[in-house]
């Protein structure tokens, strides 16, 4: 069973709240003038509201203020009446003979007919239609009770015909007025929430600061927000005292379908729509809907996409006032609105935890390269050492002697990877960071150039240092800093055909950040750059994406020739950021590479 809601009007307009103050008080004023000056004691002019005219003005007495007041003619009873009724014009009369029983609908005068012919009978009927500029009916203005007992004469017709055409005017004004204002109301509830709704990380205390501009913008007593779980985020939102987890599937099954249909259900006594739920859900649902008080419940689907993440439902407590065609769609925007923001705080919900499984891999990692590089130290230490005595050993064979040589380059190769992981490990455990302080420069450059000379020699390589003259103050780590540019510098070595230079070149210059910050060596506010330069063979730019990551080691056959763990540059990155400092690669391929590297300086 369903009952078409239009009909059943379990809920009816306001009258009173209709449209605005100065658009009723209008129509009241063209009511009171028409049955003034055309000599009738009452006329009415009505509004079309969905299925029914609501009378919106009245001017009679208190008798037929309280009936027509309170009256919902059905659109469909007046259309006979008219389909029958005698043409006058603007105005239509259908005399007592022909009228049509609809007497539940209208307000009878209780009046005896006179004796003359045109004498006016309790049943006579005088409407006048009012439409819109398409020609759709909007409205009514109906008289009735002549002063003199008759029917109107011609004088008075023409009269009226002028009223009627005022009545149509001031009818479809005060018609745009009230969609007008619903319009503001809905628009600035949804602007609201959604300002609440995006300014708000926590979409739980998002979503209940959404709930006054709800409840005011569509005038609802009650307003209950649910978000369905998913495989990251759990349901939100609380269900009402008496909800089993049956009625809560049919809500939510309704809100899919609903979501599905880009439509609103609506849940009253009497009606419900039997494409969404059946006779059985429809009373499991007003079983806790009666519990509560609630009169009329709207259940608007919220998602974003083809997903339904789910509803809102409004409730109103008095039947009285129905939920209007613009609230419907105005409470389905505002849904879509917020299932938006759900979906993008579900977004970040899945990154933050995607961002922090992916640190419990890099932590593990960490911790098993750390654990892998303490415990080969040991054995591999061994290894050195008795292969160092053995050959030492002046009795062994040639092959046995080129067998250990083997062996020596082998382990010392070993031992440069573990001793770069330890390296690696220590720069990554936070707690066995020392403090930093402000510091001379130039014995880590010196060192750093010395510890590649002889390669660079061998290779016909220059090494130039560029530096202001006197101390080159920075705020650092002595060892860290002579690690960072001996990796810089030998692989500005490694990575170079023979001939050609490799400079260092020390600057001193305003902070890239805009704002002086604090080390843990006091404030800072210069920052001094180191660039080393090579002519070498250079870095294709997807290779440079990926330089920093520990074991990466370029794709060019040219690179690879030479030997190297993929460790430094990982090492080197870690340094700098220790330092608070920055890191950037300019390179092209065949024609060199600049790795320069930014840090503090304490301020003078
Ligand atoms: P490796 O032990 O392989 O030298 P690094 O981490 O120091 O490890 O460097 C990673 C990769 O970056 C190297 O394998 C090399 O391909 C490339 N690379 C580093 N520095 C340079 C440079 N100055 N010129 C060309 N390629 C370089």
């Amino acid at each position: 069973m369903s009952l078409d809601p239009r009909h059943s009007h379990s809920s009816r307009p306001d009258a009173s709240e209709w449209s605005d103050a100065s658009s009723r008080a209008t129509l009241q004023l063209i009511a009171e003038s028409v049955a003034q000056m055309v000599g009738f004691e009452v006329a009415v002019i009505s509004a079309v509201h969905e299925d029914v005219f609501m009378s919106v003005a009245i001017k009679g007495d208190d008798d037929v203020r309280n009936v027509l007041g309170e009256m919902l003619t059905p659109v469909d009873s007046v259309r006979e009446d008219l389909a029958i009724a005698e043409d006058w014009g603007r105005f239509k009369f259908i005399g007592h003979e022909k009228s049509i029983d609809h007497d539940e609908y209208r307000w009878v005068p209780d009046i005896e007919q006179g004796p003359e012919p045109d004498a006016w009978h309790p049943l006579d009927m005088l409407l006048a239609p009012l439409h819109d500029n398409e020609g759709g009916l909007r409205g009514l203005l109906s008289i009735d009770l002549p002063v003199t007992g008759r029917r109107p004469d011609p004088a008075q017709v023409g009269l009226l015909e002028r009223y009627a055409a005022q009545a149509e005017r001031a009818l479809l004004n005060a018609i745009e007025r009230e969609a007008l204002s619903q319009r503001l109301r809905l628009a600035e509830a949804a602007r609201r929430v959604v300002q609440v709704a995006v300014s708000q990380p926590d979409i739980e205390a998002a979503l209940n600061e959404c709930r006054p501009a709800l409840l005011d913008g569509f005038r609802a007593d009650e307003v209950t927000i649910r978000t369905y779980s998913d495989e990251i985020v759990p349901a939100r939102g609380t269900p009402l005292p008496g909800t089993t987890d049956g009625v809560r599937g049919i809500v939510r099954q309704l809100a899919h379908a609903c979501w599905t249909q880009q439509r609103v259900g609506i849940l009253t006594t009497e009606w419900y729509d039997d494409d969404l739920i059946d006779d059985h859900e429809h009373a499991a649902l007003l079983e806790v809907a009666l519990a509560q008080g609630f009169a009329s419940s709207m259940i608007v689907p919220m998602g974003a996409g083809q997903r339904c993440l789910g509803h809102l439902i409004l409730v109103r407590k008095d039947d009285e006032t129905a939920w209007t065609a613009d609230e419907r769609t105005g409470a389905l925007e505002v849904a879509r609105d917020i299932g938006h923001a759900v979906l993008s705080s579900r977004n970040l919900a899945r990154e933050q935890r995607l961002v922090s499984e992916l640190r419990e891999l890099d932590t593990y990692k960490t911790q098993l390269l750390s654990t892998v590089s303490h415990e080969l130290k040991n054995p591999l230490g061994a290894v050195v050492g008795h292969l160092e005595l053995v050959a030492g050993d002046p009795a062994l064979s040639e092959d046995t002697q080129y067998s250990v040589g083997a062996m020596q380059r082998a382990t010392g190769r070993i031992s440069r990877v573990v001793s770069d992981l330890l390296t690696l490990a220590k720069l990554e455990d936070p707690e066995g960071r020392r403090p930093l302080s402000a510091l001379d420069l130039r014995p880590a450059i010196q060192a750093a150039a010395d510890s590649s000379r002889f390669a660079a020699e061998q290779n016909e390589l220059a090494i130039h240092v560029v530096a202001p003259a006197g101390p080159l103050p920075v705020i650092g780590d002595a060892e860290e800093l002579e690690r960072l540019l001996s990796n810089l510098v030998s692989n500005a070595v490694k990575y170079s055909p023979s001939g050609g230079d490799v400079t260092i070149t020390v600057t001193y210059g305003p902070l890239t950040t805009p704002d002086p910050r604090a080390s843990s060596a006091g404030p800072v506010d210069r920052e001094v750059e180191i660039a080393i330069s090579d002519e070498g063979i250079g870095i294709s730019s997807a290779d440079q994406e990926r330089l920093f990551t520990e074991f990466f080691r370029s794709s060019n056959p040219q690179a690879l020739e030479q030997p190297g763990t993929g460790l430094g540059l990982a090492i080197a990155e870690r340094i700098v950021r220790g330092h608070d400092g920055q890191m950037s690669v300019e390179s092209a391929l065949g024609e060199g590479s600049t790795f320069r590297v930014f840090l503090p300086v304490p301020a003078t």
